[in-house]
């Protein structure tokens, strides 16, 4: 996939929000602990080991952002739960990538993944990314994306809002792989991921459009290298220039970023219109990313979709 398109005046589009929210450690570490059943504060509190400060201003945020909603259990004294909404229970495709992808990818695991289950079928299956209208697969070289009216590199950047801090938490296995992390866990990497697939392949591209400190993009895309999801490359021989390519494992992050995106455009598109336009290649339709059941090839919907004994 690369990007083309004009720039476009404006504030955060979609993708600088859906990067915002998803890409910071304790955000994505709340929202599937109540895809796990979570409702209470005392659910994340002791489940996460996260101090107060910090859970309480998450789940603000994420009420702020029409992810959660407080709602009363309890009138004496008043206590509250919080649930997820329509737009937070619609993330169920991304962690649902998320997932597979660490299934498929992240070998050093402590603790085994719980399988998923496609209920209708009744089988362990896997989702499968593909185009909602043809059926087809779609994968990152079936789609083309290019930006839409309020879509530019600046706009889908999210903005610094308050300093956030580096941490790993401790929740004996409840949380995500160290590797899920270092890609999304923290606004830098999830927006350097993003930029992979808009087609950033090399240092100055990465610097010039994350506005991030040069030290910071370093040590991101070194992190990424380690990990095996970009392999660096020398484009023309002799070359001093160095590029940076998506490997096997880097590629099989697409269908994360194209759900992702496709969650923010639903939940957060500008007024003006998309940031992004995703076009499958196969029936040139704008792509609706679906998820199909690797076993009995229905399209997944997140009530026939069971991780680990809970039903999405
Ligand atoms: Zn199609
Ligand atoms: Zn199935």
């Amino acid at each position: 996939m690369f990007l083309s398109g004009e720039t476009s005046e404006g504030g955060e589009n979609s993708v600088a929000v859906a990067l915002g929210l998803l890409g910071d450690e304790w955000n994505l570490l709340i929202i599937r602990l109540a895809f796990l059943g979570a409702r209470r504060y005392k659910d994340w509190h002791d489940q996460l080991g996260i101090a107060n400060s910090v859970l309480s201003s998450r789940l603000n945020g994420l009420i702020d952002a029409g992810i959660f909603v407080r709602v009363p259990y309890q009138k004496r004294p008043l206590r509250y739960e919080y649930r997820l909404t329509e737009c937070g229970k619609d993330l169920w495709q991304v962690l649902l990538t998320i997932w597979d992808w660490e299934s498929q990818w992240v070998s050093d695991r402590p603790v085994p993944l719980p399988p998923m289950v496609h209920l209708e079928c009744g089988n362990e299956a896997s989702p499968i990314l593909k185009c909602g209208k043809c059926m087809k697969p779609a994968s990152v070289k079936d789609v083309r994306g290019a930006f839409g009216p309020s879509g530019s590199f600046e706009r889908s950047v999210p903005r610094a809002t308050t300093r956030r801090r580096s941490v790993t938490p401790d929740n004996g296995g409840i949380g995500l792989y160290s590797e899920t992390i270092a890609m999304i866990g923290n606004r830098w990497s999830a927006t350097a991921l993003a930029l992979v697939f808009f087609g950033a392949s090399r240092f100055t591209d990465f610097l010039q459009l994350m506005t991030a400190p040069p030290l910071i993009v370093a040590d991101r895309l070194k992190t990424f290298c380690d990990i095996g999801v970009l392999q660096r490359t020398t484009p023309a021989k002799g070359s001093s220039r160095r590029e940076y390519r998506l490997s096997p494992k880097g590629n099989a992050l697409f269908p994360l970023v194209i759900t992702l995106i496709y969650w923010g455009d639903q939940w957060f598109r500008s007024p003006e219109g998309p940031a992004l336009i995703f076009t499958h290649m196969e029936c040139k339709s704008d792509l609706i990313p679906t998820l199909y059941c690797s076993v009995c090839d229905h399209e997944l919907t997140r009530k026939q979709v069971g991780v680990g004994g809970f039903v999405l």
